[in-house]
């Protein structure tokens, strides 16, 4: 018998869609003994989880609550030591949103981080519905970090020793901190680098964003996670600093040039990067941006 021609249809879908879902399935990654990375598929969020003598230090908890649970697992399946204490690099729900399935470690984010989490809650969750689905939050409790600073903390637990380390300013958001692990040589960068993979640039400013890289890069890193995209060394640091660089040099050509917002947002292009993910779908966005903040650094000039 023949099959329908939707029927079919429907099968090929089924099936791409199949061997998209195992395509996007996240990797585990050994980073140095002990150091491991949870790596998104297709530039899904990125965590990582460090076993020391005494417990378990998650860094970033994942977003949906399945992909929460697999980080759990996975941490499972590599120790049996509990969890002792939980990092958030940022807000995002994709980094954050999972904190209640780690809640027996205490939670450490800068203080912005917290700040964030509650003042931004209500947008927050439409901007997570938006990305991951309108069931994606039923299981959600806002759990929030319990111990925050400002600048740096160092965190010395069972024979590791781990520097957190602010942003400096305002960068992808307002809170942002990177991990690192002075004697491994693993950083973990959140989302203030991303690889193959243009950034959301809304909450941030590039400005911040460059100053944050250079941090990064300064140190002696010989493996960087960055917060999506596959494990990294310093040169995919410095490439994603040239896509920021080369993405405010056009958009301040395309002002000088005499275009407006709209404009600069529907025209703008930049062919080096157009094979990273998510190209089409965020550079408009990212140059509306940038257009902002180059229009307010002019104001303050004047
Ligand atoms: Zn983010
Ligand atoms: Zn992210």
């Amino acid at each position: 018998m023949k099959r329908p021609l939707l029927a079919t249809l429907l099968v090929n879908v089924i099936a791409l869609v199949l061997a998209q879902a195992a395509f996007a399935a996240p990797e585990l990654k050994t980073l140095a003994p002990g150091v491991y990375a949870l790596v998104g598929g297709e530039g899904k969020t990125n965590s990582g989880f460090v076993v020391t003598e005494k417990g378990v230090i998650v860094i970033d908890t994942q977003g949906p609550g399945e992909l929460a649970k697999l980080l759990r697992e996975k941490i499972k399946e590599t120790t049996a030591k509990p969890i002792t204490h939980v990092i958030n690099t940022h807000y995002h729900g994709d980094h954050s949103f999972g904190n209640q399935y780690f809640s027996e470690g205490l939670i450490i984010a800068h203080e912005n981080t917290r700040k964030a989490l509650i003042e931004n809650d209500e947008g927050h969750r439409t901007m997570f519905r938006k990305f991951f689905g309108a069931e994606s939050l039923k299981e959600f409790s806002l759990t929030l970090p319990e111990a925050t600073f400002t600048d740096r903390m160092i965190l010395r637990h069972g024979g590791r020793t781990m520097e957190l380390i602010y942003a400096g300013a305002k960068a992808h958001t307002d809170g942002d901190i990177f991990v690192w692990l002075p004697e491994e040589r693993v950083l973990f960068a959140g989302d203030l680098l991303y690889s193959g993979r243009l950034p959301l640039l809304n909450d941030g400013e590039t400005t911040g964003a460059l100053k944050a890289i250079d941090k990064i890069t300064s140190t002696d890193a010989s493996v960087l996670v960055p917060g999506h995209g596959p494990v990294s060394t310093i040169d995919d640091a410095l490439r994603y600093k040239g896509y920021i660089e080369a993405l405010r040099a056009e958009v301040k050509k395309m002002m000088d040039n005499g275009m407006n917002r709209e404009e600069v947002a529907s025209k703008v292009s930049l062919p080096p990067y157009s094979s990273w993910l998510m190209y089409k779908e965020w550079l408009p966005a990212n140059a509306a941006r940038v257009f902002d903040e180059l229009t307010s650094e002019r104001e303050k000039k004047e």
